[in-house]
């Protein structure tokens, strides 16, 4: 069935055929699994069209729900691989989305599969993969940090998370968001908040507003850097307290003796011991972890 087939109406994602499947069903909401189910069409056009999706993407999708955003993306995508970890959910899917044959569920935790061993079951595992979805907010960071980290190269990210958290992970320096997220995500992949979605669109209603974060994997990383595990370890010490000069917070991590190597090492590299690390770009933390390799021990 094509997009122009459906009415709003038959949809899943309104609030009285939500409503309908969740009665039928006997269904209980989990606040473990972060369950916020969306009933609003225009939104979820909205999402769709920022994925740009077509028959010649494949789309993972973590978290289905009762179908809401799969239908969507199963209507514009070649086939959608989605994971539920809610074991309770996989019949109500399998009714909902029973009319589509592009749609491979897999009833398990996001964070314990292997996924290359997954993708490998897509009819066309060659095809760009996409990443949609509404994830769950008690582990987004774990979720997109165990995504951007596998070795899968995955095209594109457009998810929905805690407004809060999709403005840390898109902040520049010297903002009060900017921060280790930023970072950790920023060197992977550029990030852009494409919307706000109002916290009035779900069922149950969250009590935070949230937002779309649209992410693109950079060719290469956005730094050339000697020692990328180095890299990481500095710039999160450099967070660690964000009041604290760099000097203050790399003493934090190698110790008092350290001070002097330190001092030395940020002389060499004109950088001020003086300096926060929110004010530090990611080419500038680049520049700090090479300055600071001779403590690496
Ligand atoms: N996509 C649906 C929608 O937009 O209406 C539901 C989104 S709801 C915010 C998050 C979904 O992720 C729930 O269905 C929940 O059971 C599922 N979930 C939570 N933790 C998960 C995990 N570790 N692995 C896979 N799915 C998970």
């Amino acid at each position: 069935m094509t997009k122009t087939e459906k009415t709003e109406i038959s949809r899943i994602a309104n609030v009285i055929r939500t409503q309908d499947i969740l009665r039928r069903h006997d269904f209980n909401f989990k606040k473990k699994f972060g369950q916020n189910f969306l009933t609003d069409h225009n939104i979820l056009t909205k999402i769709t069209a920022t994925a740009e999706l077509s028959d010649a993407v494949n789309v993972i999708e973590i978290g289905p729900g009762i179908g809401s955003l799969t239908q969507y993306l199963l209507e514009e995508a070649a086939e959608v691989m989605a994971f539920e970890i809610d074991k309770t959910l996989i019949p109500i899917l399998d009714e909902t989305l029973a009319e589509y044959d592009n749609f491979i569920l897999v009833n398990t935790d996001i964070l314990k599969v292997d996924l290359a061993a997954e993708i490998a079951k897509f009819k066309n595992p060659n095809l760009p993969i996409k990443v949609v979805a509404n994830l769950p907010y008690y582990i987004t960071t774990p979720i997109l940090m165990h995504l951007i980290e596998s070795k899968i190269p995955f095209a594109e990210f457009v998810v929905m998370m805690q407004k809060e958290v999709a403005d840390r992970i898109a902040a520049n320096p010297k903002t009060k968001a900017y921060g280790s997220l930023s970072i950790a995500v920023q060197y992977y992949m550029e990030a852009q908040v494409a919307f706000i979605v109002p916290r009035t669109v779900f069922i149950p209603a969250p009590n935070v507003d949230s937002a779309i974060l649209k992410m693109t994997r950079r060719e290469k990383p956005l730094v050339e850097v000697e020692d990328e595990t180095w890299f990481f370890k500095i710039m999160h010490a450099g967070f660690v307290h964000r009041r604290k000069t760099l000097l203050n917070n790399m003493q934090a991590e190698f110790g008092k003796d350290a001070k002097s190597e330190i001092e030395k090492c940020l002389t060499q590299a004109e950088i001020s011991p003086s300096v926060r690390a929110e004010a530090l770009s990611i080419p500038e933390f680049a520049h700090l972890a090479d300055a600071l390799m001779p403590l690496k021990k």
